[in-house]
């Protein structure tokens, strides 16, 4: 019998963004208290916890004296070392267990993971001399992505192959890492899964949002999306499967590229709450932070009925470009909640917060998040 850890436990946070203040957030409104591990100080999820522990991951010392002062372990920064889950386990359960993180913090074993158990997934090389990209290119055409296998994320460490003359310069900037080289999607859509599986196998999902990038990173996501039911019922049953397969305890989410012939391909997993669930935090009964919290502690998953169609915009530091935003401006808009994440420094690209937008319908909720997001640079 698992023990159930109940409301006034202490829940163990390895990672301290924004992913973790919202999990923070929804943990200590239910009563629980939350330790969060990291490197840094003063962080968005240390503002919220507890108890923020300041600590490299591989101080194995110290990650062994956090994991000792908590009921459970969770994650919301998933490059964080095998060896240190490995020593958190040591002293209290890590929930997805260190294995799922294992797999997915690196594409290639990702990938070679979905390609075994026959998800669908674009065509891939891996990629370890300078031969396996001359041959990769040839074998995928053009244009091919090539990625780094280990710490990528938002587009970081990919560089696009359109003509054989970018080979050398793609090849360079992998810089001797350890790559894998994808096939280009001409997608119609992206879109993700969001789905969580209890201690018991239970399982949850928020149905298939549509996701919207703009130079590689999240912009909007749509609840609902505008996919048609079998498509949805299609993509939910391929994330039933992964989480099943993994032996998921906690959130996953499924990253999909839809091909203009309509088909679901997987591009990636985050075994962790997702930037495209930031949504549920206002539009559902349960959000997917509450969800990932039940699913750790042993609770029975929430219900992920959708209040109102919302729409989420991400707020990057490219916003304060010109001083402050407006956000009163922003708060002005009907509808809209601001969801900001503590961040000291804005930096172009870095997410800083984000928006979400409620209304009756898909197409209202857009609008009004546009104008919330634009208000914000108005003087
Ligand atoms: P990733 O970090 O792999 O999720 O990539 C970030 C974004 O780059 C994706 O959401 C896509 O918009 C784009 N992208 C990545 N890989 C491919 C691909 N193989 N084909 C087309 N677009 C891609």
């Amino acid at each position: 019998m698992q023990r159930v850890i109940l409301p006034g436990g202490t829940i163990g946070v390895l990672g301290s963004g924004q992913l973790g203040r919202m999990f923070a957030i929804k943990a200590r409104r239910m009563g629980y208290r939350v330790h969060t591990y990291s490197p840094d100080t003063d962080t968005p999820t240390g503002q919220i916890a507890d108890r923020e522990w300041i600590g490299d991951y591989d101080d194995l010392a110290k990650v062994r004296a956090f994991a000792s002062k908590v009921d459970v372990i969770t994650f919301e920064f998933e490059n964080v070392p095998s060896a240190t889950t490995d020593a958190a386990a040591e002293c209290a359960p890590v929930r997805p267990h260190g294995s799922v993180l294992h797999v997915t913090q690196n594409r290639l074993r990702e990938k070679r993971f979905l390609e075994q158990h026959g998800f669908p997934l674009p065509d891939f090389r891996p990629i370890h001399q300078h031969a396996d990209l001359l041959r990769g290119v040839t074998e995928l055409g053009f244009p091919c992505v090539l990625k780094t296998a280990g710490w990528g994320y938002d587009g970081k460490g990919q560089s696009r192959i359109n003509t054989p003359d970018d080979v050398e310069d793609a090849w360079i900037a992998l810089d001797g890492a350890e790559g894998v080289l994808e096939a280009f999607v001409d997608f119609a859509h992206e879109a993700s899964v969001v789905a969580a599986r209890g201690v018991d196998g239970s399982f949850a999902h928020f149905g298939l949002f549509e996701n919207n990038h703009q130079n590689h990173i999240l912009d909007l996501t749509l609840d609902p999306g505008s996919f048609d039911v079998a498509l949805q019922a299609e993509a939910v049953e391929i994330a039933r499967g992964i989480l099943e397969t993994l032996d998921v305890v906690g959130v996953l989410c499924v990253e999909f590229f839809i091909t203009r012939d309509g088909k679901l391909l997987v591009n990636e997993l985050a075994p962790r709450v997702h930037n495209s669930g930031h949504v549920t935090f206002d539009n559902c009964i349960t959000s997917q932070f509450e969800q990932q919290l039940r699913a750790v502690c042993g609770l029975p998953l929430g219900a992920t009925d959708r209040l109102r169609p919302g729409v989420m915009a991400n707020l990057l530091g490219d916003l304060w470009a010109e001083g402050e935003p407006n956000w009163a401006a922003a708060c002005a808009v009907p509808n809209v909640k601001l969801h900001l994440y503590g961040k000291m420094e804005a930096r172009p690209g870095r997410k800083m917060g984000h928006l979400t937008a409620l209304a009756d319908t898909i197409d209202e909720a857009r609008t009004a998040a546009l104008a919330a997001r634009n208000a914000l640079t108005t003087r």
